[in-house]
């Protein structure tokens, strides 16, 4: 599968994480005193399965990393399987990709029909609420994700077809291979 014959197919997806991280960014303007998520905390960081867009997505980053590094990550699928492998030397090698998933922890999400609200508690300390505009409703979001990575495999044919799921691992190697 070549990258520059699909990184069309990639724009709704790219739209959603810029949607995101705007979201994020208003969280990090509204409490900028109380956000302990930095380099090294790392919790939150455990092997993931990815929608094949985002699959495609990250794998495209990966296929641009250095080759050290890419023996690096490699090396952590084989011998680690709960902590994600791009988690080298408790930082994320390809922050700047990372999946949506790993944008949102840490932040309040809204889940409408549990009406929960969740959030990690080294964050937000000594907050008791939120207003709707701070909170990201994470069954919507997670609609939006749905959709367009259904539109993403009825534009790209693949036999066979993608799982859907991809394990982080295999999803690293997608267009490596
Ligand atoms: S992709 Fe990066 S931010 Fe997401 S779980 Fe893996 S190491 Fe953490």
């Amino acid at each position: 599968m070549n990258p520059n014959q699909i990184s069309h197919l990639f724009t709704n997806y790219q739209t959603l994480v810029k949607r995101v991280d705007s979201h994020i960014a208003n969280i990090k303007k509204a409490f900028p005193d109380l956000i302990a998520c930095k380099k090294g905390c790392d919790g939150c960081c455990k092997f993931l399965t990815l929608f094949p867009v985002e699959a495609l997505t990250l794998s495209d980053a990966f296929a641009h990393l250095t080759e050290d590094m890419k023996i690096k990550v490699i090396r952590k699928i084989e011998k680690e399987k709960e902590s994600c492998p791009l988690l080298i030397d408790r930082e994320c090698v390809l922050y700047p990709a990372r999946p949506i998933i790993c944008r949102t922890h840490g932040y309040p999400i809204y889940m409408e029909r549990q009406r929960r609200v969740d959030f990690c508690p080294e964050n937000f300390k000594g907050i008791t609420s939120f207003s709707k505009e701070m909170m990201l409703d994470i069954e919507r979001l997670n609609t939006l994700l749905v959709m367009i990575n259904r539109q993403f495999i009825e534009s790209i044919e693949t036999d066979p077809p993608f799982l859907e799921r991809i394990p982080i691992s295999e999803a690293l190697l997608t267009l490596c291979s």
